[in-house]
């Protein structure tokens, strides 16, 4: 096969030897890069040394930079992209979201207690075990199942599984132990732990009693935290991502990933935002921000404006389209989050604020205007989602210097009901991504993982198809709002990097920069669209080195 890797450490025949001290350590030749910066493809050759980018152009003048020690990957004409940045996601909670037993479809008890047992032998012993998806109706007894199988089966891990629709839980013996449910506990009002013919609770809680012992689940060890951050960064990077977010830490996650960084247990890098807690905020301003030159950064605070569009959340100037009288909710008032935005922008953090309804944006706007003091860029104040706007506040946002940060895949998730929450009129200003360029704005792409996949190949699909993955509808949901492929890419890439302060570091192929890239099996900038989700991720570099080659790549 001519796609084949081809690997060797030797330099082109007949090209003169470079000093050793300005050999690349690395060189992709015969290939075809999209840079971002500038537009375009190049057809040849990238070199890289000490982690950085050394050249990109015809395969002579790469070849005239190999040494001894050079290794030479021949890519067979692939394509090349710089490595994927996610602008918005969680990758801790991906971590979490990982470890969780998907139940959903399962035939009967015995299957959810197989697929449990199966995810508690990943884990070390006294893990808590989490899933859901669960539903008695599928099993042949369709009665509510008790916990004394699942105990036998996982006696030493605890066990919490929801069941389909998020109303009970099923917990096991180790569990009912460790959050000190016998037959002596109570039912809260709006809840009931069932019970066998001894008054034994079953295992089974439901409503409110899941929310009255919910509480007293420990939160996750050091130890598990950096297992879920390890296990989201390999799924990541296997993705093509080389840099994600964590919008939104607190100060266990933050000291899991200083633990991790300074082992050198990061494959790739993070930017992480504050969460808004008051003793957090104050410690970290103090402080000042955590930029350096690793792979870690500490550089902005997250706030929140309002809900989401989903349940009704996200806050709305005029009363939901399907819930008249319903405005949504404010989760933060504007003088907290003008407040907070002055306090950060003050200490030198970057400020992200969730906004989806156009209530929410527009108070966001406000709180933001209100700290900068007038349009200031250099900034580089967010708004997270940006999902439902009125036009004149896209304009507004784009005059203010205010990144839109905004998810694709969230647009295809949403476009079959978002009409009916909002109504024909407003969806003029939703997940309008053009509307942004054309009013002179900033857009920066991403996933909200583990919200959606964190596969970039589906941003990247969604950005320019608005479709879902069954190709629906047909032409794209509000289409005047696609998203051409160099857009697309420059918003997972340079876009996404500029609005985490990396943009002089990577998003680009530049010389100069870290080499952070990706090889792709088919080239997701020509194939067509539909094959955009499922063009190969054949190498992933990090800082100039190989962090992760598909199997059968080479
Ligand atoms: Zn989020």
């Amino acid at each position: 096969m001519p796609l084949a890797l081809a690997l060797c450490a030797a330099p082109a025949a007949g090209a003169a030897a470079p000093h050793p001290e300005d050999a690349a350590d690395l060189i992709l030749r015969h290939g075809v890069f999209y840079p971002v910066a500038p537009p375009g493809a190049v057809a040849g050759s990238l070199a890289v040394r000490a982690g950085r980018i050394v050249y990109l152009g015809p395969d002579a003048g790469a070849a005239a930079l190999a040494g001894p020690a050079t290794e030479v990957v021949d890519l067979a004409g692939r394509a090349v992209t710089p490595g994927l940045i996610d602008a918005h996601s969680h990758l801790i909670g991906l971590g979490a979201a990982l470890e969780q037993v998907d139940l959903v479809g399962t035939a009967s008890y015995d299957e959810v207690i197989a697929r449990i047992a199966r995810a508690a032998a990943a884990l070390p012993a006294g893990a808590w075990v989490r899933g859901r998806g669960w539903d008695q109706n599928d099993w042949p007894e369709k009665s509510f199942p008790r916990h004394r199988a699942l105990s036998a089966a996982v006696p030493n891990h605890p066990v919490w599984v929801g069941r389909i629709d998020g109303h009970a839980a099923l917990l096991n013996a180790r569990a009912l132990a460790a959050l000190g449910i016998d037959a002596a506990i109570a039912d809260p009002p709006g809840g009931r732990f069932l019970r066998d013919e001894a008054g034994e609770p079953t295992g089974v809680l439901i409503d409110r009693a899941m929310g009255a012992v919910g509480g007293r689940v420990e939160p996750p060890a050091a130890e598990e935290l950096e297992r879920r951050l390890r296990a989201a960064a390999a799924h990541c990077l296997e993705r093509g991502l080389t840099t994600v977010t964590d919008m939104g830490v607190d100060a266990a996650e933050l000291a899991a990933y200083e633990t991790l960084a300074a082992a050198g247990g990061l494959p790739l890098r993070v930017a992480a935002f504050l969460e808004d807690d008051a003793g957090l905020l104050e410690r970290w301003l103090a402080r000042g921000p955590l930029t350096g030159g690793g792979r870690y950064t500490v550089r902005g605070v997250k706030l929140y404006a309002d809900g989401a569009l989903g349940s009704r959340g996200a806050a709305l100037i005029e009363p939901y389209s399907d819930d008249p009288g319903n405005l949504g909710l404010l989760t933060s008032s504007g003088d907290h989050l003008r407040a907070v935005a002055g306090r950060a922008l003050a200490g030198g953090f970057q400020v992200a604020i969730h906004a989806i309804g156009d209530r929410g944006n527009l108070i966001a706007l406000d709180a933001l205007e209100g700290a900068l003091g007038g349009p200031r860029p250099e900034a580089r104040c967010r708004i997270e989602h940006a999902q439902v706007m009125r036009v004149q506040d896209i304009e507004r946002m784009a005059a203010l210097g205010v990144i839109a940060s905004m998810q694709p895949t969230h647009a295809t998730s949403d476009g079959p009901w978002a009409g009916d929450r909002v109504g024909a009129h407003r969806l003029a200003g939703a997940y309008a991504w053009r509307k942004v360029l054309a009013a002179g704005g900033r857009l920066a792409l991403g996933s909200d993982f583990p919200v959606e996949s964190a596969d970039p190949r589906l941003g990247l699909y969604a950005a320019v198809t608005r479709q879902d993955l069954a190709g629906e509808p047909a032409g794209g949901w509000l289409p005047g709002e696609l998203l051409s492929r160099e857009e697309a890419l420059s918003g997972f890439t340079l876009d996404a990097a500029y609005a985490l302060f990396l943009d002089a570091e990577i998003g680009s192929l530049e010389p100069g920069k870290r080499a952070d890239l990706v090889v792709w099996g088919r080239d997701p900038m020509t194939v067509p669209a539909a094959e955009i989700p499922t063009a190969e991720i054949d190498l992933v570099v990090v800082d100039g080195a190989i962090a992760r080659q598909r199997e059968g790549a080479r």
